[in-house]
C-alpha cells in the first residue's frame, strides 16, 4: 500500500512512486499488449459526458485533427520494437478518437497495414475500431471485412436513453443514425465483425429496459461504463456522504436480468470479470481486479499517454511526457504513473488495503479514485456501489453453485 504525498497534481500520488526501488525489490513491468491509437482527435457528435471534450483536460484543442502517416509509421515501428523485445505474438490495436471513422478509409488502411507489416507475420495484430457508428457505411464495412477489423459501437440503450447524452452539436439526437449503422453492421455479410456494445449508465434510464434495448442488436458482448467522476467531481446522482448505492442497484438489476435466463443472451464484461475473480481467476479488464494494466495510448500528435479516461481527473492527468518519435514503449513502462497501474495491491489506498473484497474490486477504475491532494491514492468514488454489486454477484453465484452441487450429488 501507499502513502499519500503532495498537495498539488504535480506532487500527488503516484508522481513520487519510486520505480527504481520497485525494480530493486524484484518487480518487473508487464509489456504493453494493447495499443490505442487516437487516429482522429475530433468527433462528429458532442456527447455531454465525454471525457475527451467536456471534462477537466482540454488538451484535445492542441492536437492535430488527424494522425499523420509519418506518425503512424513511427507508432508502428515502436510497436514492432516492443513486440520483438518481449517476444509478443499477439497484440491488440484499437483505433480510437474522437471518432476514428473521421480519419477516413485510406488512413485507417494505412494504420492497420503499417502495424501489421512492421510487426511481421509472427505477430497477430487484432484490430478493433471503437465508433459511434454514425458514419458506418458500406465502404467502411468492406474495408473492415478485408482487413478483419472488429467494430465496437457506443450505444446507451433505447432512443430516449441514448439521446439523453449522445447528441450532435446542434442538439439533435444520434440514435436513429447509430441504429442504421448497427443494422448495416449486423447484416449477415458483416455480423462477424461486430465486437460489441459500449453503454454508459444513466440512472434516469430503466436498467432492464436499457439492457433489453441493447439486446435488440444481438451483440456478442456488452460493456457497461460508469459515468466518469471522482472525489472532486462526484458522478451524477451522487451527493457527498450519501450512503445510497444507486449505481450498484442499477447494475444489480441488469445482472439479475442477464444471469436469470436459461440461455445466456450475451456476455456482459463487467459481470463476467467479477465472476471470474470470485472463482479465483485474474481480471482481464482495468475496471476490476488487480491485474497489471498493459495498455498504452498514442495521441494524434504521437505523444504517449496513459488510458485517456484519466482526462476526467485534471488537465494533463494522462500525460507521460514521452513521444513515439523519441521514446520506446519500454521507457514508458518505467514512468511512475504507468508503473502504478502494474503493481497490484501496492497501488491501493489504505482504505482499500483493509477491504475484504480488494482482490475482486481492485479499487475500481483508476480514474474514479482521484481527489485533489491525495491523487489516485483513494478508494473508488463508486466504492459503496462496487461493494453492493460484488456482494450481490457473490451471493447469487454461490447459491447457484450450491444448488448445482446438491443437484449433482443427488443423482
Ligand atoms: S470496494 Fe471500496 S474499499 Fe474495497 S477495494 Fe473497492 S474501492 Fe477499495
Amino acid at each position: 500500500m501507499i502513502g499519500v504525498a503532495g498537495t498539488t497534481s504535480e506532487r500527488e500520488w503516484p508522481v513520487d512512486l519510486d520505480v527504481t526501488s520497485l525494480l530493486d525489490g524484484g518487480w518487473r513491468p508487464t509489456p504493453f499488449r494493447q495499443f490505442i491509437l487516437k487516429i482522429h482527435s475530433r468527433c462528429n457528435l458532442a456527447c455531454d459526458y465525454c471525457y475527451m471534450y467536456e471534462m477537466a483536460d482540454q488538451g484535445w484543442r492542441l492536437q492535430p485533427r488527424s494522425m499523420t502517416r509519418a506518425t503512424i509509421d513511427q507508432v508502428a515501428h515502436r510497436i514492432a520494437e516492443h513486440t520483438r523485445a518481449h517476444g509478443l505474438t499477439d497484440i491488440d490495436l484499437i483505433l480510437h478518437g474522437g471518432e476514428p471513422l473521421l480519419a477516413g478509409p485510406d488512413l485507417i488502411r494505412h494504420a492497420v497495414t503499417a502495424a501489421r507489416s512492421a510487426t511481421g507475420s509472427s505477430v497477430s495484430v487484432n484490430v478493433q475500431v471503437q465508433t459511434n457508428a454514425v458514419l458506418l457505411d458500406a465502404e467502411f464495412l468492406r474495408l473492415f471485412d478485408e482487413l478483419d477489423i472488429r467494430v465496437g459501437v457506443s450505444l446507451d440503450g433505447d432512443e430516449a436513453g441514448h439521446d439523453l447524452h449522445r447528441r450532435h452539436a446542434d442538439g439533435r439526437g444520434s440514435h436513429a443514425e447509430v441504429r442504421a449503422g448497427l443494422r448495416r453492421l449486423t447484416e449477415p455479410a458483416h455480423r462477424r465483425l461486430f465486437g460489441g456494445l459500449l453503454s454508459t449508465v444513466d440512472l434516469r434510464n430503466d436498467p432492464v429496459a436499457t439492457y433489453e434495448a441493447l439486446l435488440d442488436f444481438s451483440p456478442p458482448a456488452v460493456d457497461f461504463l460508469l459515468p466518469h467522476g471522482n472525489w472532486d467531481t462526484l458522478p451524477p446522482g451522487r451527493a457527498p456522504a450519501d450512503p445510497g448505492t444507486p449505481y450498484g442497484d442499477w447494475l444489480v438489476a441488469v445482472f439479475d436480468r442477464w444471469y436469470g435466463v436459461p440461455v445466456r443472451e450475451t456476455r456482459v464484461r463487467l459481470f463476467g470479470e467479477i465472476i471470474r475473480l470470485l472463482l479465483g481467476g485474474a481480471s482481464r479488464t482495468e475496471s476490476v481486479g488487480l491485474s497489471p494494466v498493459a495498455m498504452a495510448v498514442v495521441e494524434t500528435d504521437g505523444s504517449i499517454e496513459q488510458v485517456d479516461t484519466l482526462k476526467s481527473a485534471y488537465e494533463g492527468a494522462a500525460a507521460t511526457g514521452l513521444h513515439v518519435a523519441r521514446d520506446t514503449f519500454d521507457t514508458v513502462l518505467l514512468v511512475p504513473s504507468i508503473a502504478a497501474r502494474q503493481i497490484g495491491d501496492r497501488a491501493l489506498s489504505a482504505h482499500c488495503g483493509a477491504c475484504e473484497i480488494q482482490r475482486i474490486c481492485g479499487g475500481g477504475l483508476y480514474a474514479h479514485r482521484y481527489r485533489t491532494g491525495s491523487g489516485f491514492a483513494n478508494p473508488s468514488v463508486y466504492c459503496d456501489d462496487l461493494v453492493r454489486l460484488i456482494a450481490h454477484i457473490r451471493t447469487v453465484v454461490a447459491r447457484d453453485l450450491g444448488d448445482r452441487w446438491r443437484g449433482k450429488g443427488a443423482r
